[in-house]
């Protein structure tokens, strides 16, 4: 995605380049600004323009009225899939259209440990705002009846922590906190 040609609003400077978020959401600063890391305050001019992600396409379909199916991010770098017919009435306040939403909740990745309660193997779970727990590969989520199901370990990872399987190995490391 390109940005704009427009001016800062504030001091009509140019826009400075397109960057992305680590939760992928993508903005704009002015380029008479600059985010400073160790204050962590902005520092110059102090606009910034978020850009909307576009809607993309997926090849799959509504479960409850078989129309496309699409995936959107929001502005705080959720994501989720919802059907192409749903929308939002904004002086209403409320949904128009087709209601099916499926929120995207992180990944999950095989772990070589089992599983403290039962003996099944553990996975990694990373939400999408980036922490980290080992939870049991039995466990799921029962949507239809909003009840967790299988084994219920769950521990969540210190920030930097790596499950001690795999330390070393397959994980990067602890990414420096920003
Ligand atoms: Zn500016
Ligand atoms: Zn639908
Ligand atoms: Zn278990």
């Amino acid at each position: 995605m390109n940005g704009t040609d427009e001016p800062c609003p504030k001091c009509s400077s140019p826009l400075g380049e397109v960057t992305e978020t680590q939760t992928g959401k993508k903005l704009q600063r002015c380029s008479q600004g600059s985010w400073n890391k160790e204050l962590r305050k902005s520092e110059g001019c102090e606009y910034v323009k978020w850009l909307m992600i576009e809607p993309v396409e997926l090849d799959e379909k509504c479960p409850k009225c078989d129309s496309v199916l699409i995936m959107q991010v929001t502005r705080f770098g959720k994501k989720m899939k919802k059907c192409s017919k749903g929308g939002w009435d904004k002086e209403l306040k409320k949904a128009t259209g087709c209601d099916y939403v499926e929120w995207l909740t992180g990944k999950k990745e095989p772990l070589d440990t089992d599983c403290p309660t039962c003996g099944e193997k553990l996975v990694l779970f990373t939400t999408n705002s980036g922490k980290k727990m080992e939870k049991c590969s039995t466990a799921g989520w029962d949507a239809a009846n909003r009840l967790a199901t299988g084994c219920a370990y769950i521990r969540w990872l210190k920030p930097g922590e790596v499950p001690v399987s795999s330390a070393g190995e397959e994980f990067l490391p602890p990414e420096p906190a920003s």
